[in-house]
């Protein structure tokens, strides 16, 4: 039983009402507290991944109103990681491009304010992250992607739409195509390969193997 379901529902109201940080966990709200820590580790720096790998696809669906929630999140279509993150999405980047891929980004570093507001409204709670953990998006090391072809950039076949609440979301569900399967697993297996864990429940999805060390963020993407 998760920590969620043991306090009482008004205590969580007031967690989500004020998008103040839940108890026990450090969420960084302030610019010159981010600055400071990157000072001291220069990996924690958020790095724009367009500008650090030109030919990626963006499609930032929070920065429009096609996305779950049915309205505009983000202020601007920009993508952001930590540093060794965005190191690797160029590595892997530069391997699909050899096979006529490429990656294509929905979503990236998300402010916490975000996640307390995904939380409010999810119909399904399982597919956001409880704000009293946070999400690793929050932490600048979960990227939600998938594959394109180089050329025309179109979408290559996959299990389900993105953020998608089916139980075919899931990133070992077997009753898919074959072809969705084979796309699937290859893209995972190529996340895998160069340090990122995709998340059970989703297949877009993949944490960055490490993140345990990057606190959670609030800096909005004008700050950066
Ligand atoms: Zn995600």
């Amino acid at each position: 039983m998760s920590i969620f379901y043991s306090i009482g529902l008004s205590a969580l109201m007031a967690v989500v009402s004020v998008a103040a940080p839940a108890q026990n966990i450090n969420v960084i709200h302030a610019l010159t507290a981010y600055e400071a820590s990157v000072k001291k580790m220069p990996d924690k720096q958020l790095v724009d991944i367009q500008k650090a790998i030109p030919d990626i696809t963006l499609d930032i669906r929070y920065a429009t109103s096609n996305n779950f929630m049915k309205r505009v999140m983000y202020p601007e279509a920009r993508a952001f990681a930590r540093k060794p993150v965005v190191a690797q999405l160029k590595n892997i980047q530069r391997e699909l491009r050899t096979k006529g891929f490429g990656l294509k980004i929905y979503d990236a570093y998300r402010p916490y304010a975000i996640t307390i507001a995904f939380y409010e409204q999810a119909s399904d709670k399982n597919f956001v992250a409880d704000p009293k953990k946070g999400s690793k998006h929050n932490r600048g090391c979960a990227i939600d992607l998938t594959l394109v072809n180089f050329k025309t950039k179109e979408e290559i076949p996959m299990p389900t739409p993105y953020d998608s609440f089916e139980a075919a979301a899931a990133a070992n569900y077997p009753n898919t195509t074959a072809e969705q399967r084979k796309n699937r697993d290859f893209l995972i297996q190529t996340m895998q390969k160069h340090g990122f864990k995709v998340l059970s429940n989703e297949w877009w999805h993949f944490d960055f193997i490490g993140w345990q060390q990057y606190e959670l963020l609030d800096i909005p993407f004008k700050a950066l």
